[in-house]
């Protein structure tokens, strides 16, 4: 499918807005490969519409999810027989919420609203099962006890009760022992290693009745046992001996029975997942004034005040709002644009915005641009930046040769290609060769539209020998000895580079920017006077 780059990370954090953990992992998805089907991409285009309009039904449906857990997280672990009662627990809860939320799609008019409302499954009886078996709070482990809810199993009820009775009967025994002996700090005690226990302090000693066995001696206090504690000890031990026994088997049985389901709850989970993603994509367009692409056989991809979806977030409204830029490509005239201008200037930008619509468009989401029709892309192929990849053993120039290569034996005519700066890790004239051929192979081999913006002003030359290759330019200001960047992207070639006005914005010294003023006047003297 059409990958986009490394500005997928951002990408993401932007369009993230789901709110189950199956809902992020399906918009991952979707952004790593984009769909290639026009009717499902349509069909996903009008769920995220309707859902857009739909502002009350969008916000209860977002609500409503916000209570659903990782259904399909936790049912792994149920199947596989590790989740635990709170884990179990979770799920029955969750599962318990998907009725109301089928509720709020029951009306929904769109394809795939109705295919979701389909696919929710309410699983009543799931939720039944867990919910009646599991106790409100119950224990991160089986073996703590108290798993099962009181009324779910009548034997480990009765069990339960014997153990109370036992406990409360060992209770009695205090007060009882300490009116028989006298002693007011007597204690009747229970640890894991000794069971139950009389205690005496050492003072009080010589007051225990002959009926009394020595237990245990601490350094200020005597541990003793009698019969009948003896008897009662044995009574709630073996009590709780069965009721752990029991619980563990009765949890295992509702933990098997509920995975047994597993096919059923997945495919619900699955139609929450869609349903969040398609929710979350409604919401991220409301949030950011996007609207939905259109996608038409003429090849052409056409936009209208397109914006960069990560960029336009972070340009505060001190530092200037965002600029929202045109791009029209055909198969035709309009095949390849060269994009000039300085430093700073916005080509990037332009660039990757230009891609990223491409990707929204065809995962299913609405784009940042007041219109955009744009054709059905095979694959996008982005060669961006000087990515150092000098920590493999690889110089730049190396990658991005062996990208460029890729590029150029993949790409089809369906393709939509982004080359910024390639050339760059290398000498001048090498660089600008390179880069010359590859625009002209594109050009008559690949036919890919293409967009490659450039530091070599040479390149703009091709605009007038091949039919197909078109300049832009990111516009600047000229304002006294500084620029002022427009970043609105123009038909044309940057008639200079600028980049001794960008190195005086970035603080280089006064005195070098003057003598670098000085360089370049002898230098471009002494070209003219060779050629
Ligand atoms: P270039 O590739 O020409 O050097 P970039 O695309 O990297 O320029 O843009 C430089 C900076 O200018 C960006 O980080 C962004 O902050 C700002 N910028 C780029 N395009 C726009 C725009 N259309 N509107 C507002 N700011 C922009
Ligand atoms: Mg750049």
């Amino acid at each position: 499918g059409a990958a986009g780059g490394a500005a997928q990370t951002t990408v993401l954090a932007v369009l993230d807005q789901t709110r189950t953990g199956m809902g992020g992992r399906l918009l991952r998805q979707r952004l790593l490969r984009p769909s290639m089907d026009a009717v499902e991409i349509e069909e996903r285009l009008g769920a995220v519409g309707e859902l857009l309009e739909q502002t009350i039904a969008r916000a209860e449906l977002r609500e409503q999810l916000g209570g659903i857990l990782d259904i399909e997280r936790l049912l792994a672990k149920v199947t596989l027989g590790t989740a635990g009662p709170r884990e179990l627990l979770a799920l029955g809860r969750s599962i318990e919420k998907i009725p109301a939320l089928r509720r709020l799609i029951a009306t929904r008019q769109s394809t795939r609203l109705r295919a979701i409302h389909d696919g929710l499954d309410e699983l009543a009886d799931v939720a039944k099962l867990v919910l009646e078996a599991i106790a409100d709070e119950p224990p991160l482990n089986v073996a703590d006890g108290g798993t099962i809810r009181a009324g779910f199993h009548a034997e480990l009820d009765e069990l339960r009760d014997l153990k109370q009775n036992g406990q409360r009967y060992i209770a009695q025994i205090e007060t009882r022992e300490r009116q028989r002996t006298g002693i007011g700090s007597l204690k009747v005690r229970f640890n894991n290693v000794f069971g139950y226990y009389i205690e005496i302090t050492r003072a009080n000693q010589h007051l225990a009745p002959a009926d009394y066995e020595r237990k245990q001696t601490l350094a200020n206090a005597e541990r003793f046992t009698t019969p009948e504690l003896k008897e009662y000890e044995h009574k709630v031990l073996d009590a709780e001996e069965k009721i752990l026994s029991l619980e563990k088997d009765l949890f295992t049985e509702v933990r098997r029975r509920a995975g047994a389901e597993a096919q059923r709850i997945r495919a619900t989970a699955s139609a929450v997942a869609e349903l969040d993603v398609t929710a979350a994509l409604a919401q991220v367009a409301a949030e950011n004034r996007y609207h939905r692409p259109k996608f038409s056989d003429s090849g052409e991809m056409r936009i209208l005040a397109g914006r960069h979806p990560v960029i336009e977030r972070l340009t505060g409204e001190e530092a200037g709002r965002f600029i929202p830029n045109d791009l029209y490509l055909n198969n035709g005239s309009n095949l390849i644009a060269i994009i000039t201008g300085p430093n700073m200037g916005g080509k990037s930008t332009y660039l990757r915005q230009a891609a990223l619509i491409a990707i929204l468009a065809q995962m299913g989401s609405y784009v940042p641009a007041e219109e955009a029709e744009l054709p059905l892309i095979d694959r996008i192929f982005t060669r961006i930046g000087a990515s150092d990849n000098l920590a493999r053993g690889r110089s730049t120039f190396m990658v991005e040769m062996t990208e460029t290569a890729a590029i150029l034996n993949t790409a089809t005519a369906r393709s939509f290609i982004v080359l910024d700066e390639i050339g760059r890790g290398t000498a001048t004239y090498d660089g600008l060769a390179l880069a010359w051929a590859v625009v002209e192979h594109i050009h008559t081999r690949t036919r890919a539209k293409t967009l490659f913006a450039t530091h070599y002003h040479e390149l703009t030359e091709l605009a007038e020998q091949l039919e197909g290759v078109g300049n832009l330019r990111v516009t600047v200001k000229e304002a006294g000895d500084h620029i002022i960047f427009l970043r609105k992207v123009e038909p044309g070639k940057a008639d200079r580079s600028y980049g001794i006005e960008v190195a005086r914005l970035a603080g280089l010294p006064l005195a070098v920017i003057e003598r670098s003023r000085e360089v370049l006047k002898l230098h471009e003297r002494t070209e003219h006077a060779v050629s």
